[in-house]
């Protein structure tokens, strides 16, 4: 259905949309998880596939008419298994959290005596899902956190190792939404075999870094690995899971009957259109130079007098503490939204606020890569993101930097939108 049908069927609806192009066209998005799916992953998630029950597994399906969605899956299933390296894939979750909650199922015999969990906490930059007190995998799984050193606020594998041979966890859990260093994931095998875990890596944030060589891979490491595909990977909102032969069997039932229902059969093919474009060398190219903009933008960063969450980055994010600008995290977001500099509030380590408002701000840069933005565009970048801190309550400098990243922008289209672009908002002229 083209946006000319929405707009005939739904005008109010249409409206938004327009606006919502616009404002991802001129504004400088740097929320570490987002990212531009292309034209080609965007019609594949809005094709007539949506139309097709498909419960169960290729060949194995509770419905008819499944000629073409059984090869379909099964693209994206071998596409996946080719990229990473994997074994077995299951590319049927329908986002993230849903993946580790059937990794966990699967991992996790029904009647084992051992129900712990060990992951990441989400003041250290873990995700909600590796047993956060307020997710539903506290609730289901007896929920232990490992954290990271006070001082240097990396991950300290000597402490982990101490703690799960005390919790002996039944799973381990590496993979952060919040870290900005390499992760070790042949450290963290070496301490699931120790205590007797299986490990499970979320690569959720790295997995187009894993893809195109930019950041080590878990998979030949953990005996379960779950992604999103949207974030670095730069697919359509989805999730996915690879593993181990030996855990096949229990993912597959873990994600149906186990968990869930009916494929989305759309996002399945936006999956695999997703990663043949990771397949190619261009994305190898894009996956280094998320890294490289990464470090040039910490570094001029800490050029502009800004601290740095372990004083850089090793991948895509670095996490700010906007109180070295004189702003809370709240205040640093909001200022930066109102620049047209997309980022979002987020604890540090040790914090001493509240997750509310707390001290720091996540940015990234895989949507700004994928625009085509450069190591030189960097400290111009940082130098935006400072003032709009700083100027905080000053309007016009706001307004300023505002017109400036749009005019950026406009030079940058990113990637799935086509011409004509969308119109320029009144509020970004400047
Ligand atoms: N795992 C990690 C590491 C994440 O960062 C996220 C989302 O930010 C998820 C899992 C959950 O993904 P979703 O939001 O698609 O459920």
């Amino acid at each position: 259905m083209s946006q000319s049908a929405i707009a005939v069927v739904d005008p109010e609806l249409q409206n938004l949309i327009t606006k919502e192009e616009s404002r991802q066209f001129y504004t400088a998005k740097l929320i570490p998880s987002e990212n531009y799916a292309s034209a080609a992953v965007l019609q594949a998630a809005g094709t007539i596939l949506t139309n097709k029950y498909s419960e169960g597994y290729a060949r194995k399906r509770y419905y008819e008419g499944q000629q073409n969605i059984d090869p379909i899956e099964e693209i994206a299933i071998a596409r996946a298994k080719s990229l990473f390296g994997a074994d077995h894939a299951n590319v049927q979750p329908y986002s993230g959290s849903p993946a580790n909650l059937a990794a966990y199922c699967a991992m996790i015999p029904k009647d084992s005596e051992n129900q712990r969990i060990l992951g990441l906490g989400l003041p250290a930059g873990g995700h909600l899902t590796h047993g956060w007190k307020v997710s539903i995998t506290s609730r289901f799984f007896q929920a232990f956190q490992y954290g990271v050193d006070p001082v240097t606020h990396l991950l300290d594998y000597d402490a982990i190792r101490a703690q799960a041979m005390q919790v002996r966890p039944a799973v381990l859990v590496c993979g952060a939404t919040a870290y900005p260093r390499q992760i070790d994931f042949s450290k963290f095998a070496e301490i699931a075999r120790e205590c007797g875990a299986l490990l499970l890596a979320d690569m959720a944030h790295i997995a187009g870094l894993v893809a195109g060589g930019a950041h080590p891979s878990p998979v030949p490491h953990a005996d379960v690995v779950t992604t999103t595909t949207h974030k670095t990977l730069r697919g359509p909102r989805g999730g996915m899971i690879l593993c181990k032969a030996q855990h096949a069997v229990a993912i597959d039932k873990a994600v149906f009957p186990g968990l869930q229902g009916g494929p989305h059969n759309q996002t399945t093919a936006a999956i695999a259109v997703a990663l043949r474009e990771a397949q190619t060398s261009e994305f190898r190219t894009y996956a280094h130079q998320i890294v490289t903009n990464a470090q040039a933008l910490a570094q001029a960063l800490l050029t502009q007098g800004a601290r740095l969450v372990t004083g850089g980055t090793d991948n895509h994010l670095i996490l700010l503490d906007a109180t070295s600008l004189g702003a809370t995290g709240k205040q640093a977001a909001k200022a930066m939204d109102i620049a047209g500099l997309e980022a979002n509030f987020n604890s540090v380590p040790f914090d001493p606020r509240s997750p509310f408002d707390p001290s720091g701000v996540r940015i990234g840069t895989p949507s700004l890569t994928s625009r085509g933005l450069t190591k030189a565009h960097m400290p111009q970048l940082a130098a935006w993101i400072t003032t709009a801190i700083r100027s905080r309550d000053d309007a016009a400098a706001l307004a300023r930097v505002r017109g400036e990243i749009a005019d950026l922008m406009a030079q940058f289209p990113p990637p799935g939108f086509l011409p004509p672009y969308p119109t320029r908002p009144s509020q970004e002229l400047g």
